[in-house]
């Protein structure tokens, strides 16, 4: 079985969508993290959770395991995440530009400012 998703043009919108709903409905949080796909492993994403605990995710038919409930898997933020270039725990507001220092940023794209020590 192929699993493509069904509204690839989706992409790319799921932030403004989940704001636009949760402007419309104050039943909805916004949630920032990561949607855990089969085919395509973990994307950066943005959903709703009512105070349900109900899962609206406008854009989910972005991703190829979209359209099958059972198969979606959401992971929040949780203020932590792994340093892109060394994968060391970043707390958010720490760190440089998402990374663990601005070494470990600097070498990672090809400015040598020194070598991350993290
Ligand atoms: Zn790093
Ligand atoms: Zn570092």
């Amino acid at each position: 079985m192929t699993l493509t998703p069904r509204h690839p043009e989706l992409q790319g919108t799921c932030r403004a969508a989940a704001e636009s709903l949760v402007a419309a409905d104050h039943s909805l949080a916004l949630v920032r993290g990561w949607y855990i796909d089969v085919v395509w492993g973990p994307r950066e994403h943005w959903w709703c959770t009512r105070t349900t605990g109900e899962i609206v995710d406008p854009t989910v038919e972005q991703f190829p395991t979209g359209h099958i409930p059972e198969l979606r898997e959401y992971v929040p933020y949780e203020g932590i995440h792994p340093c892109p270039g060394c994968s060391v725990a970043v707390r958010e507001g720490e760190g440089y530009e998402g990374f663990c220092c601005a070494e470990c940023y600097g070498s990672t794209v090809g400015i040598p400012i020194g070598r991350c020590r993290c």
